[in-house]
């Protein structure tokens, strides 16, 4: 059996960290502040902004949860949006995606200003991330994963890692991340995707697999080599009428059987997920901290 990440306990170690970051930043009068806006009421939307409010909150941030109708409109979200750029208090602009299907989406992230765009979406951050620019604001997800392998202290440099999906959210910015010419970097990154042929011969060939595919339970035994690592991104609900909320979160590994094979493996929930909101937190005190 394989040793199992708590990515909750590695965010503790993350906030730690940043609570002694933020009193520094106080005692400068600066308290870092994160905006979050949703546009619509769709439920996982409305949980994952509430408890990103609620995590800002606790680590003393200034904290604006903006909740806009689902009718408002392309011109009105970018008003808001250009308000908050002009906002001296707030450091961090986060849109909650997917917005209503009115809205462009890409045209929303290219409005941010890009030291304020705390996940890392916008053009310009894409760019520096690609040039191995410090002061790139890397997208949540991937510099969770990279985090957390550092904390367990996974050797990165000169393995071979592989990561299924190619998305801009997780696959491509990780990728350019475990490549980089630096500490949590070096490794020798192969990305798979939907087209990929021969892909369970490529993840057996993997130090350290990563999945972010979202399809539940894909990685099978088959898929690992004895004694990988194996990171988990994919959350999926599947239908659970034992659960009071009829379903449950599930991972796009098989779990069990490959925990058997596995030499440290992340779960679902308790993962990945908690590691995204630690580096939403990190990366609203790195836009504070530049801004200075
Ligand atoms: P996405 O935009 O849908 O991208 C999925 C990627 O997986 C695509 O590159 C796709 O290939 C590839 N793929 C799909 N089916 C495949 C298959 N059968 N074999 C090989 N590759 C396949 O998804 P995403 O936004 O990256 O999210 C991926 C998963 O991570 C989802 O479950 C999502 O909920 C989860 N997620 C979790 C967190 C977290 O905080 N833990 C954050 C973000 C996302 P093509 O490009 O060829 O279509």
């Amino acid at each position: 059996m394989s040793n199992v990440i708590d990515g909750r306990a590695v965010a503790e170690k993350v906030y730690v960290d940043l609570r002694g970051e933020i009193a520094t930043l106080k005692s400068k009068e600066i308290t870092p502040g994160l905006a979050v806006v949703l546009v619509g009421d769709d439920p996982a939307s409305r949980a994952y902004v509430r408890s990103k409010d609620k995590m800002s909150r606790e680590l003393g941030l200034y904290s604006v949860k903006l909740e806009l109708p689902a009718a408002t409109t392309q011109n009105e979200l970018l008003a808001r949006v250009e308000e908050l750029n002009r906002n001296p208090h707030i450091h961090g602009i986060l849109v909650q995606s997917p917005p209503p299907k009115h809205i462009d989406e890409a045209a929303i992230v290219r409005a941010l200003d890009p030291r304020k765009d705390v996940d890392g979406f916008h053009p310009l951050n894409v760019a520096k991330l690609a040039l191995g620019d410090p002061s790139a604001v890397v997208p949540c997800t991937p510099l969770g994963v990279q985090r957390m392998l550092i904390e367990s202290k996974i050797d990165i440099a000169g393995a071979h890692v592989v990561i299924l999906g190619r998305s801009m959210i997780v696959g491509k910015p990780l990728a350019l991340l475990l490549m980089q010419k630096t500490k949590g970097g070096d490794a020798t990154v192969t990305v798979v995707h939907s087209r990929s042929r021969n892909l369970e011969a490529i993840t057996r060939s993997a130090d350290i697999l990563i999945a972010a595919i979202g399809r539940a339970g894909f990685v099978k035994a088959e898929h690992v080599r004895e004694g990988a690592v194996v990171i988990d991104v994919g959350i999926n609900r599947v239908d659970d009428p034992a659960n009071e909320r009829g379903y449950r979160l599930i991972g796009d590994v098989a779990f069990d059987e490959v925990a058997a094979k596995a030499a440290a493996i992340t779960p679902v929930p308790g993962g990945v997920g908690p590691m995204t909101i630690a580096m939403l937190m990190a990366n609203t005190v790195k836009a504070a901290r530049q801004s200075l």
